[in-house]
């Protein structure tokens, strides 16, 4: 307990699945959260459970891929809290497509996964360098940026923009000497409403490929990530920056 006491964090996506349980460990160990997602009745459903537990939450209604979006929710961290010590990028849509893809898939994903955390990142930034104060910035990709299918296309290419922007972001913090740390986090395959809904349209055989490709012998949960995200979060990882979280059973050690 205590890990995130007087920091103040905004997850996007948090109304459902890994952005959940970040907000929850978040908010646990002692950080006021804002829940930012687009689906405001389970948004604010996320909030009941962390205030019911004695924590601190509020939801504020954010479409990740909306500039104007983004202004308003600094300006709600801001009235409410006075400051931002948090942010992670953690929003994101994997619907399927190999390279017959429709050319307005690919850039409804790039809005979502990647234009969103490019937005996020510089706002953020915006804001915390007003307080001094230590501040982190946690992007949430994926294996997928570093390994592909024939069906990630547009996911894999995203996800390692999100990589890619998030050490130029860090360097970017660094040379203007801000306390200010980015990184990002590669999960594997975790069960959240995201990967339910895709294995639930498919045969069973194809979630039984999915698992037998994380040596591990299952797949994650949502709380794998979340204890991750926590310690890059807090000042714990004070000397981290622009590195890169692999949590993957194993997935990218093996042959
Ligand atoms: P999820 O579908 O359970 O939750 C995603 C949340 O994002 C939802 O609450 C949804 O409302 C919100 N969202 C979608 N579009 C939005 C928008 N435009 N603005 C604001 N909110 C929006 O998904 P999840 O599995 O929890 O995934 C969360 C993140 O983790 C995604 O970026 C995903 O790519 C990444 N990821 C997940 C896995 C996994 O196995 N679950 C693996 C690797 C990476």
């Amino acid at each position: 307990m205590g890990r995130m006491e007087g920091k103040v964090a905004l997850v996007s996506g948090a109304a459902s699945g890994l952005g959940a349980a970040i907000a929850k460990l978040l908010a646990q160990e002692g950080a006021a959260v804002l829940v930012a997602d687009i689906a405001e009745q389970s948004g604010r459903k996320i909030v009941d459970d962390i205030t019911t537990q004695g924590h601190r939450a509020s939801y504020v209604y954010l479409d990740v891929t909306r500039e104007e979006d983004w202004s308003a929710a600094m300006e709600t961290v801001k009235a409410r809290y006075g400051k931002l010590n948090v942010l992670i990028n953690n929003a994101g849509v994997a619907p399927p497509g190999d390279m017959e893809m429709s050319f307005e898939l690919w850039r409804r994903v790039h809005t979502i996964n990647l234009d969103s955390t490019f937005l996020g990142t510089q706002q953020a930034i915006r804001l915390m360098r007003q307080s001094g104060e230590r501040c982190s910035i946690v992007n949430i990709s994926s294996v997928m940026a570093m390994v592909a299918q024939s069906t990630t296309v547009a996911y894999s290419a995203s996800k390692a923009g999100v990589r890619g922007l998030t050490k130029a972001a860090a360097m970017y913090c660094a040379a203007e000497k801000l306390p200010i740390r980015v990184n990002s986090v590669h999960p594997g395959t975790c069960i959240t409403p995201l990967v339910q809904a895709y294995y639930d349209n498919q045969p069973p055989e194809v979630l039984q490929t999915q698992i037998d490709r994380h040596p591990i012998g299952h797949l994650g949960d949502a709380s794998d990530i979340a204890y991750g995200v926590l310690y890059l979060a807090s000042d714990e990882s004070k000397f981290v920056l622009g590195s890169e979280l692999v949590i993957d059973g194993g997935l990218l050690a093996s042959d």
